[in-house]
């Protein structure tokens, strides 16, 4: 099968094209684990983290890729869950141990075993990959596959921070940042919690008119005070003076979920600010969001065809990641990256 794969850490300044179009034997699939014909793959940030080394694979070669869709085509021993051509999906989660107390528990995301499809075993950006039949998900008919595909990623995770927010329908929920992943998780906080005010705290003008155009009942700059408590306020943004600001925000017993896979330090001097009786008091708390559990997925691709959000993507041919990548470094983003292979 033709495959991109990624043979080393390298830094995307010079080497414009980190991964290689290889020929690998077509993989087999073991013991509870099916084969898939892929058919789209989102290209993702953390494809960018991988390629520079701030998540490095543990073995190279690898083949990247976890926002897989495509159609069952093979079956290992005891694998009965799909039949061959049902159409599935992978996200980032690719295996657990199954045995600890987070397995037991439905956290599997944060088991000491977890394992990233595209990292830690080769994930969609080939014509083939095998995946545990217990971490793959049915895909709902509305989408088409290259539209399935960023919707086993950021969506899902906004999902588990608004599951994590612990709210009630008809509490106050605050948003702090509004870029693509906080637009996703307001979509889906109007449709699960629909007498929930939603309260958006983001830079720009422009970003808090399509805030209220979203069905926001109020938005303003990140350092405003909201004209009410709120319940929970979940955090989409790379930067710190947000976490601080929100804080103030928060009703007593509030929870502030920080949805960032990491913060950049230029601000990090602003929690200087953080004043205990103002900010955290009143047994306020902080959570942050480690990726997904498999139940976020499967929730979220049935939600996200009910609303429905279905993405714009802009399709590459599979030789085109690495320009899909780069597009992606640049900042050049018209809707997902999705590689649609044949
Ligand atoms: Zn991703
Ligand atoms: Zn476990």
């Amino acid at each position: 099968m033709k495959a991109m794969v990624l043979k080393r850490v390298s830094n995307l300044r010079d080497t414009k094209e980190p991964l290689e179009m290889v020929d690998l034997p077509d993989p087999l699939p073991g013991e509870g684990e099916i084969l898939i014909r892929v058919s789209a793959c989102g290209v993702c940030h953390t494809e960018l983290d991988e390629i520079e080394g701030r998540t490095p694979p543990p073995r190279f070669p690898v083949v990247p890729g976890h926002e897989v869709v495509g159609r069952v085509a093979g079956a290992g021993e005891g694998a009965r869950r799909f039949r061959s051509g049902d159409r599935v999906g992978v996200g980032w989660i690719y295996s657990a141990c199954g045995r600890c107390s987070y397995c037991l528990a439905g956290d599997e995301n944060v088991c000491n075993e977890f394992r990233a499809t595209g990292r830690d075993a080769n994930g969609g950006y080939a014509e083939y990959m095998i995946a545990p039949e217990a971490f793959a998900y049915p895909i709902p008919d509305l989408f088409t596959d290259a539209q399935a595909a960023p919707l086993m990623c950021a969506g899902a995770i906004g999902y588990r921070s608004l599951r994590l927010a612990k709210i009630e329908d008809g509490q106050n929920l605050g948003l702090t940042g509004f870029g693509a992943s906080a637009h996703l998780v307001l979509k889906m906080a109007r449709r699960v919690y629909p007498n929930s005010p939603v309260f958006v705290f983001a830079r720009s003008e422009r970003e808090q008119a399509f805030a209220r155009e979203l069905g926001a009942c109020w938005a303003g700059g990140t350092e405003d005070q909201a004209p009410e408590r709120l319940h929970s306020i979940i955090d989409t943004t790379p930067a710190w003076k947000p976490v601080v600001e929100a804080l103030k925000n928060l009703e007593c017993g509030g929870r502030l979920v920080i949805n960032a896979i990491r913060k950049e330090n230029a601000d990090r001097d602003y929690l200087l600010n953080l004043d205990y009786p103002a900010h955290l008091w009143l047994e306020k708390e902080i959570k942050s969001v480690a990726n997904v559990a498999r139940r976020d997925i499967s929730e979220f691709l049935q939600l996200a065809a009910e609303i429905p959000i279905r993405p714009h993507v802009q399709e590459f041919p599979l030789e085109g990641a690495n320009r899909a990548l780069l597009e992606l470094r640049e900042g050049k983003i018209k809707g997902g990256k999705v590689l649609s292979i044949a």
